[in-house]
């Protein structure tokens, strides 16, 4: 466990490492710091990459509490299954830290199998089983064997790291125990696979669409509305997409590495970027009729998108806007928002990884003002007041202190309601910018209160 974590951590297939020398190479990433489970732990991280598969079962081998850790705090929307709905959990008491708890998980999993009949099982280590020695792996063998069923270990204690992690660990069990399982019964023209993209509040169903008209095929989405049947077959691709970088880049690289697929970065958020994500698809193909086919569907749909959004440009143009979220969308949403013209005030790197902050770079020509290191309350208050901002992007957490600053908040982060992605995300966040930014209560609570009017 402490190789595979370390190997983890010193992910050769990020930008930055590749400029690294051997010896910079042997140092983590990122190593995890205390307090680094804070905002989510590695088991969190990992049943985030994997809940979306909806038509296996998700059995936590721990405490019950653990399971509260990450059931449904995502919104990730599905039609392959709704075995993600169900917190399924060995719920270890102290007696079965005492006297070990592998027969209980057998018999979840026998339990599980039976009622389900789910199209495999994941079961997930958790700090307590982790730390008392239960051998998930061995369980999961012999239950395979006996179930005729795949039965899948996630090794993902908590306390070994961050929520990033714990996304690396999913990585790991998908590569070394899903892929390449199964053979498909035919290969599409075009099959890509889709890595990163988790359909939260249903974006991949707002870009799903250009790829039926495209003909591209998702052949095997990592995790997003996935089936289990479609991820045994990701070895089959020819391409690789990956979404956020700094989560799944490791299945990415040994994609590559042992079948020869090539993979790169993209995104969804934003015109600009949704043409340049499928050009490079149709690029990596080699299909001259595909970049056609790209160039004549961005330009449709961004000359129709325009048009939907003229009610709401001249409503947002020139707005300040400061921007706390992570990973792809700490650089792709400010080019969103400036395609709307809103001027991003500064844009959080807490998150990021080294690519994700050059990019920000970029969008500020260069000017390290533009970044935000930190992010706790009393930074973003200061940055709303200093800079008068119009509005802020930010995770559902950071709500509160927007309604301190008094400043209109739109969530972009995972537990949103509303989908950003493609051309029809653009319309649906200049829709919530705008319907926030019009909100009355704004006007009023920058008011005097009644009492302050009354005696002074
Ligand atoms: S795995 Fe560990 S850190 Fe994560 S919820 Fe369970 S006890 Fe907490």
């Amino acid at each position: 466990m402490r190789l595979a974590i370390q190997q983890l951590t010193e992910e050769p297939g990020c930008d930055h490492n590749q400029k690294k020398t051997a010896e910079q190479k042997k140092e983590a990433c990122k190593k995890p710091t205390p307090g680094a489970t804070a905002g989510g732990c590695a088991f969190d991280g990992a049943q985030i990459v994997l809940l979306p598969v909806a038509d296996v079962a998700h059995i936590i081998h721990g405490p019950i509490t653990c399971c509260g850790q990450s059931y449904n705090n995502r919104g990730t929307r599905t039609t392959a299954g709704n075995l993600h709905q169900y917190g399924m959990t060995t719920d270890m008491s102290e007696l079965d830290i005492v006297f070990g708890g592998e027969k209980k998980l057998k018999a979840s999993v026998r339990h599980v199998a039976a009622k389900f009949k789910p199209k495999a099982i994941f079961i997930y280590s958790t700090c307590v089983t982790a730390m008392t020695g239960e051998d998930i792996h061995t369980v999961a063998k012999e239950m395979t064997e006996e179930l005729g069923m795949q039965v899948i270990p996630v090794d993902s204690p908590g306390f070994s790291g961050s929520k990033n992690l714990g996304n690396k660990f999913a990585g790991n069990a998908l590569f070394e125990h899903v892929i390449g399982t199964k053979e498909p019964e035919s290969i599409p023209m075009f099959p890509i696979n889709l890595i990163g993209e988790y359909n939260i509040a249903g974006e991949l169903y707002q870009v799903q669409p250009l790829f039926d008209e495209l003909g591209i095929t998702l052949f095997s989405k990592m995790t997003g509305n996935a089936a289990y049947e479609e991820l045994c077959h990701a070895h089959r691709s020819k391409l690789s997409v990956v979404i956020c970088s700094r989560a799944l880049i490791s299945i990415a690289r040994q994609l590559d590495e042992k079948y020869g697929i090539p993979y790169f970065e993209g995104s969804f958020y934003g015109m600009g970027e949704t043409k340049r994500t499928l050009m490079s698809i149709a690029e990596q193909m080699g299909s001259d009729l595909l970049k056609r086919k790209v160039e004549e569907l961005t330009a449709r749909k961004e000359k129709e998108t325009y048009e939907r959004l003229a009610p709401y440009l001249p409503k947002m143009k020139g707005k300040k806007v400061l921007v706390y979220t992570g990973g792809v969308k700490s650089w792709s949403v400010l080019k969103q928002l400036e395609e709307m013209g809103m001027e991003v005030i500064k844009s959080s790197t807490r998150k990021s990884t080294e690519e994700d902050i050059a990019r920000i770079l970029n969008y500020f020509e260069g000017n390290e003002d533009g970044l935000m290191p930190k992010g706790d309350g009393k930074t973003l208050l200061k940055y709303m007041k200093e800079y008068d901002a119009d509005l802020f992007l930010a995770g559902g957490r950071n709500m509160y202190n927007a309604m301190k600053g008094q400043v209109p908040f739109v969530d972009v982060n995972q537990e949103r309601h509303f989908a950003f992605a493609g051309y029809e995300g653009s319309v649906v966040l200049a829709q919530k910018i705008c319907a926030t930014l019009e909100s009355p209560v704004f006007q009023l609570v920058k008011k005097p209160a009644p009492w302050e009017v009354s005696f002074g």
